[in-house]
């Protein structure tokens, strides 16, 4: 089945957005096994569209639209699509009294456009939203299937999870599964764990291997087609057991969660709690790990001390260690790291101290980064060296403190 997929609105094309949406729904339609041959981007113009439509309908059996399904003027996907395909559009009773609801609640007057957002083409599958007002849908011809589908990604997500994949799952020609196993990464690069796996990689069609760098995190994605669910497990098994074999050490979880998530439970697991003292990364580390629900029972709270002032009289760092060794230093870490542990009187203490560039700093280059871990009767200490621009050299030593944290917690 050729699949592509069209994204309906000016502000991508203005630069104001970047197409997510696509790369979203590609990814998606990737894990079942479905092609996507073409995106394209459009404005909010009809004669535009239908011109898109046309040429899409000529080459493509599955048709994904994004945006426009909203009450303005300018919303105008399923206006078109109804147009291009002679079909009727027809008020959705779910989707209607939803709407309806949602200005009474908050007891405001309902505009008449927001009736539009409840319009389906007629004789369509409709997906409700659970997050918005529009609903999406999709319509069968002959040749091919039109899928419309909200702009908002926080609306598109859960409907795709939800409704769509289940729908598209239906539409392909042999019922086999799709089943993938995430192993998630930590303390290695995307190149240099591709290059370790290279010759499995491109040996392997079931099933797949893709790497992938996310949020300063690579992941690896094994994927694979058959019968049912435990006989792609069977096919996954092998492969994991030799990418383990190969790049295990870096392994910090499986399946969907991150190192925050797995950092946090791995204190609530050991009814353990603790504190940071941040430097170069501002507050970051705190705000990974209050991201994840349940934190307060592990996180008592954090000093952001950015400048030396706030590092001697906040954190107690004495002047001499400052002035000989500098902010950027073992020993600067291992006080802050200690001292906020005693404060706080957490079991751990976490301190971050480094050189987020883009210039250096106490003539110490970019990217350097010291981590201290301190607890009752021992404080650990790892100098790094990081890569990148100054926001992904903030986001990756927070993360790589919270790996080096999760390492040495577990060892005990
Ligand atoms: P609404 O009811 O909010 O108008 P809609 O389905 O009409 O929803 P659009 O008006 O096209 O959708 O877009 C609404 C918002 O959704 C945009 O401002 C943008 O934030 C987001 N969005 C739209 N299209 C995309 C896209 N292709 N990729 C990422 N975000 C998008
Ligand atoms: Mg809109």
């Amino acid at each position: 089945m050729r699949a592509e997929i069209i994204a309906v609105g000016t502000e991508l094309l203005l630069g104001q957005i970047a197409n997510t949406n696509a790369q979203y729904l590609s990814q998606k339609l990737a894990e079942i096994g479905i092609n996507v041959y073409y995106h394209t981007v459009v404005g909010d113009n009809p004669e535009r569209l239908t011109q898109v439509i046309r040429a899409a309908a000529a080459r493509s059996e599955l048709i994904l639209f994004t945006g426009g399904l909203g009450p303005t003027q300018d919303d105008l996907t399923k206006e078109t699509v109804a147009a291009f395909l002679g079909l009727r559009l027809v008020t959705d009773a779910l989707a209607m009294e939803r709407i309806a609801a949602f200005f009474t609640q908050r007891g405001i007057a309902m505009t008449e456009n927001n009736r539009k957002q409840a319009l389906v083409l007629a004789d369509s599958v409709v997906f409700p939203n659970d997050h918005g007002m529009a609903p999406g849908m999709a319509y069968r011809d002959a040749g091919h299937t039109y899928v419309l589908l909200p702009g908002p990604p926080n609306e598109l997500y859960p409907m795709v999870e939800r409704f769509v994949m289940p729908y598209l799952m239906g539409l392909r020609p042999d019922k086999q599964v799709f089943h993938s196993k995430v192993l998630r990464f930590y303390g290695i690069g995307e190149s240099a764990l591709e290059e370790r796996l290279l010759d499995l990689i491109e040996q392997q069609s079931n099933p797949t291997i893709a790497p992938y760098a996310k949020e300063f995190e690579v992941t690896l994605r094994i994927t694979a087609r058959a019968e049912d669910t435990s006989a792609a497990e069977a096919l996954i098994a092998p492969v994991e057991a030799e990418i383990r074999r190969r790049v295990g050490e870096f392994v910090y979880a499986t399946g969907e969660t991150s190192l925050h998530e797995v950092f946090v439970q791995a204190l609530k697991e050991r009814g353990e709690t603790v504190s940071c003292a941040e430097s170069c990364t501002g507050g970051t580390l705190s705000s990974l790990i209050t991201s994840v629900s349940g934190s307060s029972q592990v996180f008592r709270g954090s000093i952001v001390c950015y400048s030396n002032e706030a590092k001697e009289q906040l954190l107690e760092v004495p002047a001499a260690v400052l002035a000989d060794h500098g902010a950027i230093s073992e020993e600067t870490v291992k006080h802050l790291a200690e001292n906020v542990r005693r404060k706080f009187g957490t079991t751990y203490g976490i301190a971050v101290t480094g050189v987020a560039g883009p210039s250096p700093a106490e003539e110490k280059p970019v990217g350097l980064v010291y981590i201290g871990l301190a607890s009752e009767d021992h404080t650990d200490i790892k100098q790094i060296q990081l890569a990148g621009r100054r926001q992904a050299i903030i986001g990756r030593a927070a993360k790589f403190a919270l790996f080096f944290a999760l390492q040495r917690i577990k060892e005990r």
